[in-house]
């Protein structure tokens, strides 16, 4: 057991129960601590109970998430000061004791020996570093007959970061779990976790989740900013039309709203940028996330936490008896929740909820496939969004390009001479042609005759309805692209690529 850790320990024991006997209240001790701490271990740790802390979790719960640092006792002595209310007396008690040995520091994992190389540490580092340094939104490491592969999504596409020796795939899938506070024993059951770093100067929240596979263990690990949250809807919406669709939608008084869109299409990004509008309008919103994405200021964010007793039935509850005017839900968990989301929306209020889905279709089918009854569905219904991402056209090596205006026409767009460009491929693009993305949305409002259908839960009859052409003001995600490759943001072959085959609309 290293002494390091021990004389950090006691300090920080030491110091908290100093600054809470000077009456400074908990959240604002470890705040100076963290400013101040020198173990970078420590720091992370610190970092890392504060986060938890600000999700509504105890002190001693906290730092039980750390058993390779606190050992029984000590979190048997802090959880026992915490519920008779004297940390601020008990912390320097405690510091003594870690400081003579009576209290040990350091876990079982730490005291077999840090379980991971230096090496498998400091490759995990430079892929988290890589990863982030390309503002990837998740990072994959699968295990190959040769050893491992890493890869990250960036801009929507994999990308290969790093190839790794047998010998290291062990050592770096241990080290991934250490930091995610999995059972590293564990090999042959999937396990989720969720380490907080700090990256570049960048806070994280990495969502890590271990698959065991034919040649060991495959991991995903989304990404995630932990900066509080803060889009304008004009970097978001470059279209004013787009920007006029989304405010209205969201505008509604009462009813479910259903923010959509595949993994990576940024349905996550405007689903926060909808919860900062509506409280900047001065509405009171809630949100129930499982687990809470990003920090969205002025917002109520309760994560769902069912070890806590705190499942989606209770948070329900507890919104019930808030009452505020908005309510946000991450994802639909299952039937019942969906019954209890329909009967708020129906009761006044407005519901928004994300949702992994294709299409404005695809979206009905999920909802009807979790069994809401369709005419609860129908009337609680006021809308939909959904979104896709395409890479836009990188200016610094953008030319002109030939376009059949008969090809944009069949995807909707109505303008006469369209400007197309691409990219040619320069040093700045990585030899593209494209750097950046932008959103296409489609907004679907329904109308009386499709809530009518709706309301008979024919799913084949709504694919029909919402495949006739488009309601008068309504733009599909084809022609919002179109106009797109008309005005030289993107190119044809992109859109495709997205949406799939053209004439499927
Ligand atoms: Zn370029």
């Amino acid at each position: 057991m290293s002494s390091h850790l021990k004389e950090s320990v006691a300090a920080f024991s030491e110091k908290f129960g100093f600054l809470l006997g000077s009456g400074v209240p908990l959240v604002p001790s470890l705040e100076t601590i963290l400013a101040e701490v020198v173990d970078p271990r420590l720091e992370e740790v610190v970092r890392q109970v504060l986060g938890r802390i600000g999700e509504g979790t105890g002190f001693a719960e906290a730092l039980a998430a750390f058993p390779d640092v606190f050992s029984p006792s000590y979190l048997g002595m802090v959880r026992a000061a915490e519920n008779q209310g004297i940390l601020d007396t008990m912390m320097g008690k405690i510091a003594a004791g870690v400081r003579e040995g009576i209290i040990p520091v350091g876990g079982p994992a730490l005291a077999a020996g840090d379980p991971t190389t230096a090496e498998a540490r400091a490759a995990v580092d430079r892929l988290f570093d890589l990863a982030v340094a390309r503002e990837a939104t998740d990072l994959h490491l699968v295990p190959t007959p040769a050893g491992l592969t890493a890869s990250c999504r960036a801009a929507g596409r994999l990308v290969d970061l790093e190839s790794f020796s047998a010998a290291l795939r062990e050592p770096i899938t241990v080290r991934v779990k250490f930091l995610a506070h999995l059972d590293l024993a564990e090999k042959w059951l999937p396990q989720d976790g969720r380490a907080q770093l700090t990256v570049a100067g960048k806070a994280i929240d990495a969502r890590v989740n271990v698959l065991p596979v034919a040649l060991g263990e495959k991991i995903t690990i989304s990404l995630l900013s932990r900066d509080p949250f803060r889009l304008t809807l004009d970097r978001l919406f470059t279209d004013p039309a787009d920007r006029a669709a989304f405010l209205d939608l969201i505008s509604a008084p009462a009813g479910l709203v259903i923010i959509a869109g595949p993994h990576g299409s940024g349905k996550t990004t405007t689903a926060y940028a909808a919860l900062q509008t509506l409280h900047e309008q001065g509405k009171a919103v809630t949100s129930i996330e499982s687990p809470v994405g990003m920090i969205v200021e002025g917002v109520a964010q309760a994560p769902v936490r069912p070890h806590l007793g705190l499942d989606w039935n209770q948070l329900l509850n507890a919104f019930d008896r808030s009452d505020p005017d908005v309510l946000f839900v991450g994802e639909i968990p299952d039937a019942e929740t969906l019954g209890r989301l329909l009967k708020i929306a129906l009761g006044g209020r407005l519901v928004i909820a994300s949702m992994h889905a294709d299409d404005v279709s695809d979206v009905f089918r999920r909802l009807l496939d979790l069994q809401a009854p369709p005419h609860l569905l129908a009337s609680a219904m006021a809308g939909v969004m959904v979104q896709r991402l395409v890479r836009k056209v990188c200016p610094d090596c953008a030319t002109d390009a030939r376009v059949k205006k008969t090809d944009l026409a069949a995807l909707g767009w109505r303008g006469d001479k369209p400007r197309a460009r691409e990219g040619k491929g320069c040093d700045r693009c990585n030899r593209s042609g494209y750097r950046g993305r932008v959103a296409l949305y489609d907004v679907f409002r329904p109308g009386k005759t499709f809530k009518d259908i709706l309301a008979q839960g024919h799913s084949t009859r709504l694919d029909a309805a919402l495949a006739a052409p488009a309601a008068p003001g309504r733009r599909t995600m084809a022609a919002a692209g179109a106009t797109l490759v008309a005005t030289g943001q993107t190119t044809l072959a992109e859109l495709t690529r997205v949406l799939g085959s053209p004439d499927q609309d």
